[in-house]
């Protein structure tokens, strides 16, 4: 019997060498240029590309339907979320232009912000943003890489989360750098989580899903909650792909698009504004041209007009709750191992 059961990955952060690792980075990185960051970051990714050959950008086994699958609303073939993590003051300045970039092109996302980090609480953006119906998310607390540093200090730290998700009426979450300890998550006043990737071997914690379907996060036993449920990005990040790889092309995502699309999945990308360069249109050390991300919405658009739903994270995690409820007598469907 394959072992189905999450594992919340804690070996990565309290022991593993990915741990010692991703901790070393986390005390040096302050320090670092975010140019110098991406360099220190690139100098692993040959063998990291030739190791997982076979499982990115597409892993097989994650293509599996969940044993309780109803499809997605109105039969749409496959679902399209576009969420954002808002990491400086310099992605702040690029919110308003990528929300109208999307409106432009039909498309509606979240926004998730770092409630007490490198910038304050933009209430007024947050309201913008509500008002043209995009989706305001949490992003982290701190965003320093020291979220789940202990049990007893994340207590502390969640409460402080619950505290704006409370007054961002906010439902959704996701951990800076994509550190994770999905178990302590019920700490939290979550209608859902999207820290966790299908296949994404960049990562600190590189551990996937393995699954393009949304799953239940159920409560261990001893431990009081409704559980949440899980939305893993299946499309590579857009800093993994032209700050990391300096890929000069949207041609990776499409493919990955494609292959989602043809297994009826959940596209869910992650798109940050801060690396977005609205004006030079250039590469450079830590930007990529908007034109990237035009023409890969405009790809979606003409290859795939009516065959996607796209909600917001949060109306796609509600639907998923109602619509296969955790604890179903149809869903017992083994939750995705996180290996
Ligand atoms: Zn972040």
């Amino acid at each position: 019997m394959p072992d189905h059961t999450i594992h919340p990955v804690s070996h990565a952060m309290t022991g593993g060498s990915h741990g010692l690792l991703a901790r070393a980075y986390y005390h040096v990185k302050p320090y670092l240029p975010l140019g110098l960051r991406w360099a220190v970051r690139r100098i692993r990714i040959p063998s990291i590309l030739r190791r997982n050959a076979d499982s990115w950008p597409i892993d097989e086994s994650a293509s599996g339907r969940p044993a309780n699958w109803k499809g997605w609303p109105d039969g749409k073939q496959f679902a399209l979320v576009f969420t954002h993590d808002v990491e400086s003051a310099a992605g702040l300045h690029n919110v308003r232009k990528l929300a109208e970039l999307e409106t432009h092109h039909g498309f509606r996302s979240s926004f998730n912000f770092i409630p007490e980090g490198p910038y304050e609480d933009p209430a007024e953006l947050r309201a913008w943003l509500e008002d043209r119906g995009f989706e305001i998310g949490v992003h982290d607390l701190h965003h320093d890489g020291h979220l789940y540093e202990s049990k007893e200090s994340f207590g502390l730290k969640a409460e402080g989360i619950n505290h704006y998700l409370r007054k961002w009426r906010a439902v959704g979450f996701r951990s800076g750098f994509m550190l994770r300890q999905l178990d302590w998550l019920h700490d939290l006043n979550l209608l859902y989580d999207t820290s966790t990737f299908d296949t994404d071997p960049f990562e600190p914690q590189p551990e996937g899903s393995h699954t393009i379907f949304p799953f239940h996060i159920q409560p261990p036993a001893g431990v009081e909650g409704p559980g949440y449920v899980e939305l893993s990005y299946t499309l590579p990040q857009d800093s993994t792909l032209f700050l990391l790889l300096r890929e000069k092309t949207p041609a990776i995502w499409q493919r990955k698009l494609d292959w989602i699309a043809r297994n009826g999945g959940l596209a869910l990308i992650n798109i940050h504004p801060d690396y977005v360069d609205f004006g030079n249109q250039r590469i450079s050390n830590k930007t990529y041209p908007v034109t990237l991300l035009t023409e890969f919405m405009e790809y979606i658009r003409s290859h795939y007009a009516d065959a996607y739903w796209n909600p917001l994270a949060k109306d796609l995690a509600f639907w998923y709750r109602n619509r296969h409820p955790a604890n179903a007598p149809a869903a017992n469907t083994p939750a995705p191992r996180m290996s």
